[in-house]
């Protein structure tokens, strides 16, 4: 038996005997895609400071500033999902995942077929009005600032400053999206957290809520997150290499159950 095999075969299991599973995903599962997160070595914290391009008051301050810096963030709409988003997809596909809980904005999940797919802070599929607040294809932000070199863009309908609809830090979350993430974290018996680093708030007060529910939880992730403890299971490394081997564990120790589909 290959190192760690034991402990991935015992993951699977819970998997397979959950009732509710959901997965709580950061950052870190959309590394492997090209898009950096914000606290590795070489993360977007590293080379840009947070004060200055994280807050909605620096941006509500200097938008130019933020528009000027905005092509990083643009690497988001190239990216393709990888072996993780999609181990997590098949996860649901089977009837095991009931929903994926993310802090990402670049749309990665949907792309690899998740669903259920409840995002946290925002997506960077849509632009959105600070003015008048209507929602408005992405494409505006880069056809206002790249063709037509409009910077800050503004709304057609009533001049106000238009933002990518994702959450600034200082920016509420998005209600609905929070309601339903406690929701499930209340109900659920297993949640699966991968490439988070569980230093954001309120995201990683989810497992803490779905942990004192009584659910289980396996951590999966590069470094080690101060939730480990609490975790039946951690599995140290890349969610792109992790992930479709619980998968296959699932598959394997899973045949010939019936209602879910291995
Ligand atoms: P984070 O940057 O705080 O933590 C990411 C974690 O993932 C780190 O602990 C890192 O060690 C780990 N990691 C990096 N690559 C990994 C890999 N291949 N496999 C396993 N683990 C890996 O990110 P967070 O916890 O999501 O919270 C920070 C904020 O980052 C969120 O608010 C989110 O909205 C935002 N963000 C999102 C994106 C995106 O949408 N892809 C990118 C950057 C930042």
């Amino acid at each position: 038996m290959k190192m760690g095999e034991k402990e991935l075969q015992d993951a699977a299991r819970l998997l397979i005997d959950s009732r509710h599973a959901i997965a709580l995903t950061g950052a870190g599962i959309s590394t492997e895609s090209g898009i950096p997160d914000f606290r590795s070595p070489g993360g977007i914290w590293s080379r840009y400071d947070p004060n200055e391009f994280g807050t909605i008051s620096s941006f509500m301050e200097n938008p130019t500033r933020f528009y000027e810096a905005a092509g990083e963030f643009l690497s988001v709409f190239t990216a393709d999902p990888n072996q993780g988003h999609k181990a997590l997809a098949e996860l649901e596909e089977m009837g095991i995942l009931k929903a994926t809980i993310t802090q990402n904005i670049d749309g990665l999940h949907q792309a690899a077929g998740s669903r259920k797919v409840i995002e946290l802070h925002g997506n960077l599929r849509e632009a959105k009005c600070l003015g008048c607040y209507a929602v408005f294809p992405i494409a505006i932000l880069a056809e206002k600032t790249l063709q037509k070199g409009e910077i800050p863009p503004r709304c057609d309908r009533c001049g106000g400053i238009l933002k990518p609809n994702v959450v600034f830090f200082g920016e509420q979350l998005p209600k609905e999206a929070l309601e339903s993430a406690f929701e499930h974290a209340k109900r659920c018996d297993l949640m699966l957290v991968a490439g988070s680093s569980l230093a954001v708030s309120p995201a990683n007060l989810i497992p803490m809520v779905a942990r004192e529910a009584g659910a289980e939880l396996i951590i999966v992730n590069a470094e080690s997150t101060h939730m480990d403890t609490l975790a039946s299971h951690v599995f140290r490394g890349k969610t792109g290499v992790i992930l479709p081997k619980l998968v296959e564990e699932v598959r394997k120790l899973g045949s010939g159950t019936e209602e879910k589909k291995y």
